[in-house]
């Protein structure tokens, strides 16, 4: 039964003028003044299948930036199911991080009553700022919540699969711009003795590392984690370069796997790769940096296309977890590239203005 304290409305309609609001089916704020909390949910399309998408808590600075994140958030989330093909939409959770509202299992039981109000037309997950040990909370309170432990029935920590696709990503691109036929795509050949420069060390970026290393490719790796750092250069005999030393890098590829907004301005014109291709969400800084990668010549592997292991992972959950076929999915991230870099290279357009572009046409086509 929804208590007294706990208050659900819809806000589409006041954002049909906002900036980033792009035809989203639904948003909805949820406010819950026993635990404090506030939260967010935006549907961005569920052309696709059921929205499915992380619950990010973050310290915004109002709830205006909090409808921004969530709205451009779950947009990406349908880019993403569209190109990986889940059969999956797109959508988004946010809950604003505050003080007065420690992030309780009462607070996130709050969470998954909101969650069960969209009855199954939002599926949420773990995200920047919860946890899986956060989701057996929701879970509580509703069926609609991914990215379990595997011991209660869920997919696991989503990470290995993520760096599983970015490896893939990383031989199709290497392999593409080697001058190789498609066949070539998930070859581990091609990485053998190739330079990887790898900036950031944490879940995604040291799995890939290892599969790098056993590829016989050369590491050359930065986090501001030291431990991790050391870590990475015993286990694969990496070169350790600081933090702001690793994109300018020279390099056969520079994998960013730590945070948004790596690609702008200023590290474009020093990058010392021909080829970017990591898992970090949200690279480009803005739009426009998609196009200087391509006028200066530089292979792009867009980072929704090339770091989708982890959705197609966490879509694989239900109703029985299939890691074989999530990671024969997963595998297809390097074709799904290819044909980007092809038709990129057909039209003379950017890769992620292809990607974008392929992720509408996939939106538009109700699959049955
Ligand atoms: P993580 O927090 O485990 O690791 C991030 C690492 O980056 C940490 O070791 C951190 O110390 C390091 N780091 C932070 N600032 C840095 C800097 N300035 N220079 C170098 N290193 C720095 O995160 P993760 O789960 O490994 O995810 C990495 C990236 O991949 C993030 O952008 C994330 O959004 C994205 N991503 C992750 C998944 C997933 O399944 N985990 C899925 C899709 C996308």
């Amino acid at each position: 039964m929804i208590k007294q304290h706990f208050s659900i409305q819809s806000i589409t309609e006041s954002l049909a003028s906002h900036p980033e609001y792009d035809g989203h089916e639904e948003v909805v704020f949820c406010e819950d003044s026993e635990t404090g909390l506030q939260a967010l949910i935006a549907i961005h399309s569920t052309t696709l299948g059921p929205s499915l998408g992380g619950s990010r808590r973050w310290k915004y600075s109002d709830r205006n930036e909090a409808v921004t994140d969530v709205l451009r958030l779950s947009k990406g989330m349908s880019y993403k199911h569209a190109i990986a093909g889940t059969r999956m939409g797109g959508g988004k959770a946010v809950m604003i991080a505050n003080p007065d509202a420690e992030k309780t299992p009462a607070l996130m039981r709050a969470f998954g009553r909101f969650v069960d109000s969209l009855e199954g037309r939002y599926i949420t997950a773990e995200d920047v700022g919860t946890s899986v040990q956060d989701m057996l909370s929701v879970r509580e309170e509703t069926e609609n919540v991914s990215g379990l432990p595997i011991e209660h029935g869920g997919s696991g920590d989503p990470s290995p699969m993520t760096a599983y696709g970015t490896y893939c990503g990383i031989l199709a691109s290497l392999a593409w711009n080697q001058g190789l036929d498609q066949q070539e795509a998930c070859n581990s050949e091609v990485v053998k003795d190739r330079v990887i420069a790898v900036q950031g060390l944490g879940h995604v970026g040291m799995d890939l590392c290892q599969q790098l290393f056993a590829a016989g490719a050369k590491l050359i790796v930065a986090d501001v984690n030291a431990a991790r750092v050391e870590e990475a250069c015993h286990q694969f005999k990496a070169i350790a370069l600081p933090p702001d030393e690793i994109a300018t890098a020279e390099a056969d590829l520079f994998a960013p796997c730590a945070l948004g907004g790596i690609l702008n301005t200023v590290s474009i014109p020093n990058l010392g790769a021909a080829i970017v291709a990591g898992a970090a969400n949200n690279q480009l800084m803005d739009d426009e940096d998609g196009a200087r990668l391509h006028q200066q010549g530089v292979l792009y592997a867009p980072d929704f296309v090339i770091n989708a292991g982890g959705i197609i992972n966490i879509a694989n959950e239900k109703p029985t977890y299939d890691a074989d076929k999530a990671r024969t999915q997963t595998q297809e991230i390097a074709n799904t590239l290819w044909q980007i870099f092809q038709r990129s290279r057909e039209i003379n357009r950017p890769t992620s203005v292809v990607a974008d572009e392929l992720a509408r046409q996939k939106l538009l086509v109700v699959t049955p």
